[in-house]
């Protein structure tokens, strides 16, 4: 059995992860509404990959035993003023949850819950990857500048992402 604490940081984890989702819906409806049809693209797959990071939760926790809460989600910013902007915001948001994921981290060590400890390590290196893609799309935004063919090609390739199910959901 999962301990209160673990569980109600996991369900505050579940709607961050959904509060991501939905941030991310409303960046690709926005690129859409612009003409930025592939950084829209991108946005909306990242928006499949924070729900099913709350899936990964939410399965983890119903498989201790445990009781999900799904809480209300939290409006969210509806316009960027450009492409960097959003990237900006987009790495601004993952590091709070980065940090979200670390207080969680150590919370399970303070409780002695070795398996939540392991689930997230998987978060954890998710983590590094979700920051480096955000900044790596603000420092070519910033090079592209505000050249009209290099920010079309740039959307161009943003186009082409497709959605890979996260392995931890693949796995089960
Ligand atoms: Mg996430």
């Amino acid at each position: 059995m999962i301990s209160p604490k673990i569980q109600d940081a996991l369900n505050a984890q579940i709607n961050a992860e959904f509060w991501s989702a939905y941030l991310y819906l409303s960046m690709g409806m926005h690129f859409e509404a612009e003409g930025r049809t592939g950084i829209a693209n991108w946005f909306r797959i990242q928006f499949k990959e924070e729900q099913a990071h709350a899936e990964i939760f939410i399965n983890y926790l119903l498989s201790r035993g445990g009781r999900v809460e799904l809480k209300a989600i939290e409006a969210v910013p509806t316009t960027w003023e450009s492409p960097l902007a959003a990237f900006e915001a987009t790495l601004e948001h993952e590091e709070k949850v980065t940090a979200m994921i670390n207080a969680l981290y150590a919370l399970a060590e303070q409780e002695h819950d070795y398996a939540t400890r392991g689930k997230l390590d998987w978060f954890v290196a998710e983590q590094v990857e979700e920051e480096e893609t955000a900044q790596n799309l603000i420092d070519r935004l910033k090079l592209v500048g505000d050249n009209g063919l290099a920010l079309f090609m740039l959307d161009q390739e943003l186009a082409t992402r497709v959605y890979n199910q996260p392995a931890p959901l693949a796995a089960e």
